[in-house]
């Protein structure tokens, strides 16, 4: 079969690879759809080499690219429960393989393996943008009959991720939250955040994103070029308190420490965007206002089921995010396209 390979310096290439078979524990889909996450432009624009190294987990050599993997099991390995897997069932993944059996593979968070990541789907091992692909059972998560694969493939990754980080700010209908930064994560923090009752500051540097965002359920704009104190027009918003929450999901140095300035005494400031760095005063910034700093990398299996039932009971339009599906033969352009970051999220369809 042929693979999409991030080949560095804004390159890709469709690489042959061996038709994938399910070892003991394993299982193989056939994708039907795979997502394209903002963190997959860190792979797209390093150079040569360097694509693995981008996120701190590599290991180099050539892997199929695509962390957001939703499709069918078409092929079940040695040991596989039929309560765990079968052939036809509708699928997400839960893209990390972990040693299975530390107490954070064991509950659902095998990105946090006490050994390592063993592979990050799309980064240092074969991902979805192919047609089929390997991973164990244990890292699968059923995809509700009411969501299309698109969907599936957005809770994958970039959905979930603002799931996972909405709810480590134990976020309530009654608070404020801004949200810094309106790419596929951000948007969906904001379309998750106003559909669980919250009012939402959406802010970010692109008039279309922030129109977007306003689709989406944000009530108010910010576009943080245009004022020339941001935490002061939050606090402006806020009847001069601050927000109740923030989540950064742009990975600008700025707009970090914006995040944690702009909320209120004992608010919280979750960073989700990754790479990077920031400086804060720690007294004025957060000692002195009692402040709650929270660190979110996506979620857990667990995590992702719950996204995925509450995306379902809700009838929340997931697939909305999407503005661009491609086939897999068109992943030049579609790249090219999600490299600018002014249009929303792409999904690979098949
Ligand atoms: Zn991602
Ligand atoms: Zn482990």
């Amino acid at each position: 079969m042929k693979g999409v390979v991030f080949t560095g310096n804004r390159t890709i290439e469709f690489q042959e690879f061996a038709d994938p078979t399910p070892g003991p524990g394993e299982v193989v889909l056939e994708i039907k759809a795979s997502g394209m996450c903002g963190s997959d432009l860190k792979l797209y624009r390093a150079a040569p080499g360097e694509a693995a190294k981008a996120l701190g987990v590599g290991k180099g050599g050539a892997v199929i690219a695509g962390h957001e993997p939703c499709g069918v099991v078409v092929a079940v390995g040695a040991g596989v429960g039929e309560r765990r897997a079968r052939v036809g069932q509708r699928v997400m993944v839960h893209h990390y393989r972990g040693c299975g059996v530390c107490p954070h593979c064991s509950t659902g968070w095998m990105q946090l393996c006490v050994e390592g990541v063993a592979e990050v789907y799309g980064i240092t091992g074969h991902g979805a943008h192919a047609p089929y692909m390997k991973c164990p059972a244990q890292t699968l998560v059923a995809l509700p009959d009411a969501l299309s694969f698109a969907t599936g493939a957005a809770i994958s990754c970039g959905t979930g991720t603002a799931w996972g980080a909405l709810r480590r700010l134990e976020l309530t209908a009654d608070q404020t939250i801004a949200i810094f930064g309106q790419g596929p994560v951000g948007l969906s923090a904001t379309q998750l955040a106003a559909s669980m009752g919250a009012r939402v500051i959406a802010l970010d540097i692109s008039a279309e994103r922030l129109q977007r965002a306003k689709a989406f359920g944000a009530d108010l704009l910010i576009d943080p070029t245009a004022v020339t104190d941001v935490p002061a027009a939050i606090r402006e918003a806020t009847h001069g308190l601050g927000a109740h929450a923030t989540l950064e999901a742009s990975s600008s140095p700025a707009a970090r420490r914006q995040a944690v300035q702009s909320v209120r005494t004992w608010g919280k400031a979750c960073f989700v965007g990754e790479g990077g760095e920031v400086s804060l005063q720690v007294s004025p910034d957060m000692l002195r206002r009692q402040v709650t700093i929270i660190g979110s990398w996506t979620f857990s299996t667990i995590g992702q089921a719950e996204c995925a039932t509450y995306v379902a009971d809700r009838g929340i339009d997931v697939d909305h995010l999407f503005t661009d599906r491609w086939t897999l033969a068109q992943a030049d352009e579609a790249y090219r396209l999600f490299d600018r970051q002014t249009s929303g999220k792409g999904v690979f369809l098949s």
